[in-house]
């Protein structure tokens, strides 16, 4: 049995005009929105590169070209929900992913256990297995200016087949 974790990091920056998508999760009241040639939700890609990163498979940007008119406006859960299956269709099993969404705006508690079941449901594992935390940058920075937002996160898979190589 073989046991691998993986790290993810976005950021997107936030625009007016934008539709604001956080964890497959609208936020319907947001002035302003994560700008990005896909819906740009920055957990999801956060997610999809902690994946990726756990398989050995690469990172978003690989497989989900910016130039590739094919991605945009692409719904993020649908990439999310793709790449879980890359990793089934190299054996790996998805044990748990946890993530920590950094902005000063808007306040996303709300949304949480929606997110984690959106979330988990593209992963193809349970909610308990999907931790979503939220923090500030305590007004330093580009994200304490509320210029965008960025995602952590990290995901442990298992395969029961893998011999590493020596
Ligand atoms: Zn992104």
């Amino acid at each position: 049995m073989s046991t691998r974790a993986g790290i993810g990091y976005d950021c997107h920056r936030l625009e007016e005009g934008r539709r604001l998508v956080i964890g497959g999760v609208e936020l319907p009241d947001a002035e302003r929105g994560l700008a990005g040639h896909s819906d740009a939700d920055v957990l999801a890609h956060a997610l999809i590169d902690a994946l990726l990163g756990a398989a050995g498979l690469g990172d978003i940007g690989q497989h989900y070209p910016e130039d590739d008119e094919r991605w945009r406006d692409a719904d993020s859960l649908a990439l999310l929900e793709e790449v879980s299956g890359f990793l089934s269709e190299h054996g790996w099993t998805v044990h748990h992913v946890d993530a920590t969404v950094i902005c000063e705006w808007p306040k996303l508690g709300a949304a949480r256990d929606k997110m984690r079941a959106r979330l988990a449901e593209a992963i193809g594992i349970a909610p308990l297995d999907v931790n979503v935390k939220f923090t500030t940058s305590e007004g330093m920075g580009f994200l304490g200016r509320g210029e965008g937002i960025a995602a952590l996160a990290v995901a442990s898979v298992e395969r029961a087949d893998y011999a590493p190589r020596r």
